[in-house]
C-alpha cells in the first residue's frame, strides 16, 4: 500500500509532468501559447508547419507558388497513409478537402484552427483522428505578402488577435475578387493547385464585419441556382442540416451569412443571395464543387472564433468521410451534367438577384440595440447592448435569375486576345487552336448605351452596357482559340465569355477598347456628304428625322447628328461596339475540325 502510494506520488509528480510537458510544449501552437490572444506571423507559421511535417509521416509541407514579392505560398497535405499526390488520393477513393486561410490575412482564425487540426491529427490523435478516406489540403496563408504587413492596426472593427496581416496583396488586389479574372500571381498559382488536385470540397475561412448578433459563426454555401442541383440539393438536404444540428449541440449556433436590408439593422430584414463567381464559394460552385464560406464575427473574442471554425471543419471532415460515396457519385454526375449543358441546350444562369417581395419568417439570435442620433455627425448609429434577443425576422433568400444564356457548341477568341485567353487553362478549360486564318460569320453581341462607373474596382474601369445578339463576319487569324463547351467547366466558360455574366471579361473591363471609336469624320466633310447621301437615297431623310424625334436631346447637337450619317457610310468601323468573341454553331466547329 505504502509502496503503491509511493509509486503514485512518483508517477504524478515526475512522470505525468514529463508527459504533459512533452504534450504542452513542443506541439502547442503559437496561438495556444499566447493564451489564445495572438496569431503567428508568416515566418513562425512556416516554421511550425515544417516542424510538424518533419516529425510526422502523415503530414507534408509543400509550396504551390510565389507571391508578387517572391515569397513562397505554402500548403500542407495531411493523409493517414502519407499520400502526397492527387493520383494516390483518387486511386484510393479518398475525399479531397481543401481548407484555405488568410486569403484575407486580417482574418486569421482559419490559420490557427488549421494548425491545431494538423497538430491533433499527427501528434494528439485522441483529440482528432483523420479518417483514412480523407486527404486534407491546408493553405495556412494564401495572401502571404498581405500577411507580412503584420500589425495591430489592420482591422479597426475587430476584437483581436493582437496583431494580424492586411486584407490585400502587395499589389493592393483583393484575392477574393480575383477568382474569375485571375490576374494576381497568387491567384494564378491557386488555380493551378485547384486543377492539379480538383478537390471534392472546399472551405474558405474569414471574419465578417457588420451588425452584432449572437452567432459566432455564419456561413455561405451555394446550394441553389448557380451549382448543379445534384450537388446543391444534397448539400441542402444532407450536409447543412447535420452540420447545423451539430454546431447547435456544441452551443455554437450558426446561421447563413446574411446582409441586412438596411445597413446594420437586423430588424429591417435579412437578405441572402447567390455569390458571384469572383468570390471563392461562388467560384467553387460553378466548378461543380461545394465551397463552404466561414465568416466568424469580428466582435466576438478570438478564442471562440478559432474554436467554432475548428469545430465546423472537424464535423465537415467526419460527415464527408461517412458520405464519401454519395459525394463522389454526385460530383461525377454534376461534372457530366456540366459537359452536357450545351448539347442539351440547357440554359445557364449567369447573373442573380433576390426576390425582394418573397420572404419567410425565421428565428434570428440577435443582440439588443438602440438607434441613436449622433450629436457629432447628425447621422444615426447603432449601439449594441449586452442583452440577447430572439428576433422573428423576414429572410429574403429566394434567388432569382436576372440573366441566363444558352451555351453554343464552341466560342472562338481572336488570336489578338491570346494574352487574356491564356488564362483559360488556369481554370481547367481545354482550348483548341485555329490552324488556318479564316473569315467567319458568327453569332455575337453588339454593345450600346455604354457608361462607366465613376470609381475603379480592383484597378479596373467597370463598364455598364447593353448587349444585343447580332451576327457579324469577323476575321480570325491562325492561332485564334476555340473553346468547346462540352466540358465539365462549361459554367466557367459561360461566366467568362458571355458579356452579360456578372464577372465576365467584358464586365471586368477587359474589352473596354472595343467601346472606343477610333476614326471620325470632319464636320466640313460630313455636312456635304450627308446631303449627297439623302439625294441618292430619299428614304434616309425620313430615317434621320425619325431618329432625331426619338432622341430630342440631340436636336441641337450637330456632332451627334453628323455621327448618325457617318454611321450610315461604309467608312464607319464595323468593329466598333462589336464583341469580337464569336459563338460557333456545331456545323462551324465540324468544318474547322473535320472528324
Ligand atoms: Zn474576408
Amino acid at each position: 500500500m505504502r509502496q503503491s502510494i509511493f509509486y503514485s506520488i512518483l508517477i504524478s509528480f515526475i512522470l505525468f509532468p514529463l508527459v504533459n510537458q512533452a504534450q504542452s510544449d513542443k506541439w502547442d501552437t503559437f496561438y495556444e501559447t499566447s493564451g489564445t490572444l495572438e496569431t503567428p506571423d508568416y515566418k513562425n507559421t512556416i516554421a511550425f508547419c515544417k516542424k510538424m511535417a518533419d516529425a510526422s509521416d502523415m503530414l507534408s509541407y509543400q509550396v504551390f507558388g510565389k507571391s508578387a514579392r517572391g515569397l513562397d505560398i505554402p500548403y500542407m497535405i495531411a493523409d493517414v497513409r502519407g499520400f502526397k499526390t492527387p493520383e494516390e488520393a483518387k486511386e484510393a477513393g479518398n475525399v479531397i478537402i481543401m481548407i484555405q486561410a488568410c486569403i484575407h490575412p486580417g482574418e486569421p482564425e482559419g490559420k490557427d484552427a488549421g494548425l491545431i487540426l494538423l497538430r491533433d491529427i499527427a501528434f494528439r490523435k485522441k483529440k482528432f483522428s483523420l479518417p483514412e478516406n480523407i486527404t486534407l489540403l491546408f493553405i495556412p496563408i494564401f495572401n502571404v505578402d498581405g500577411h507580412e504587413r503584420f500589425g495591430p492596426y489592420n482591422r479597426i472593427n475587430q476584437n483581436g488577435p493582437k496583431e494580424m496581416g492586411w486584407r490585400t496583396t502587395a499589389q493592393n488586389l483583393n484575392l477574393n475578387r480575383d477568382y474569375m479574372k485571375a490576374e494576381a500571381p497568387e491567384m494564378q498559382a491557386w488555380l493551378k493547385l485547384w486543377n492539379y488536385w480538383k478537390p471534392d470540397f472546399f472551405i474558405d475561412t474569414h471574419t465578417t464585419d457588420g451588425a452584432d448578433y449572437q452567432y459566432v459563426l455564419t456561413y455561405a454555401l451555394e446550394d441553389g441556382l448557380n451549382i448543379d442541383p445534384v450537388v446543391g440539393g444534397w448539400l441542402k438536404e444532407s450536409y447543412l442540416p447535420e452540420i447545423t444540428k451539430h454546431m447547435f449541440a456544441l452551443k455554437m449556433p450558426i446561421f447563413p451569412y446574411v446582409s441586412f436590408r438596411e445597413w446594420h439593422n437586423p430588424r429591417s430584414g435579412l437578405i441572402s443571395q447567390p455569390a458571384p463567381p469572383m468570390l471563392s464559394q461562388g467560384y467553387a460552385a460553378i466548378h461543380n464543387r461545394p465551397g463552404l464560406l466561414i465568416e466568424t464575427h469580428m466582435l466576438k473574442p478570438y478564442k471562440p472564433r478559432v474554436e467554432s471554425t475548428l469545430e465546423i471543419i472537424k464535423k465537415s471532415i467526419s460527415f464527408l468521410s461517412q458520405n464519401s460515396k454519395t459525394l463522389h457519385d454526385r460530383l461525377r454526375k454534376a461534372d457530366e451534367n456540366a459537359r452536357l449543358l450545351a448539347p442539351r441546350k440547357v440554359t445557364v444562369p449567369v447573373s442573380f438577384g433576390v426576390n425582394q417581395k418573397d420572404s419567410t419568417m425565421v428565428k434570428f439570435l440577435g443582440i439588443n440595440y438602440d438607434v441613436i442620433t449622433s450629436d457629432l455627425t447628425g447621422g444615426k448609429w447603432f449601439r449594441y447592448g449586452k442583452d440577447t434577443i430572439t428576433f422573428r425576422l423576414p429572410l429574403y433568400d429566394k434567388a432569382i435569375v436576372t440573366r441566363e444564356i444558352t451555351l453554343p457548341p464552341a466560342y472562338i477568341i481572336p488570336v489578338e486576345y491570346s494574352d487574356l485567353a491564356s488564362r483559360l487553362p488556369l481554370h481547367g478549360i481545354e482550348v483548341d487552336t485555329l490552324r488556318k486564318a479564316t473569315w467567319l460569320k458568327v453569332d455575337t453581341y453588339r454593345f450600346s448605351e455604354v457608361k462607366f462607373r465613376p470609381t475603379s474596382n480592383e484597378g479596373h474601369q467597370i463598364p455598364q452596357f447593353k448587349a444585343e445578339s447580332d451576327t457579324a463576319t469577323i476575321f480570325y487569324a491562325a492561332g485564334s482559340l476555340i473553346v468547346r463547351t462540352a466540358q465539365p467547366t462549361s459554367r466557367i466558360i459561360a461566366h467568362l465569355l458571355e458579356p452579360q455574366a456578372q464577372d465576365s471579361w467584358v464586365s471586368w473591363g477587359y474589352f473596354n477598347r472595343v467601346f472606343e471609336q477610333k476614326e471620325y469624320s470632319e464636320t466640313y466633310v460630313m455636312e456635304p456628304m450627308a446631303r449627297e447621301m439623302m439625294e441618292k437615297d430619299p428614304s434616309l431623310r425620313k430615317r434621320f428625322d425619325d431618329w432625331l424625334s426619338a432622341n430630342p436631346s440631340l436636336k441641337d447637337n450637330q456632332w451627334e447628328q453628323l455621327q448618325w450619317f457617318y454611321k450610315q457610310t461604309p467608312y464607319y468601323d464595323k468593329a466598333h461596339n462589336l464583341y469580337p468573341i464569336g459563338r460557333l454553331s456545331q456545323q462551324q466547329v465540324d468544318d474547322l475540325f473535320p472528324r
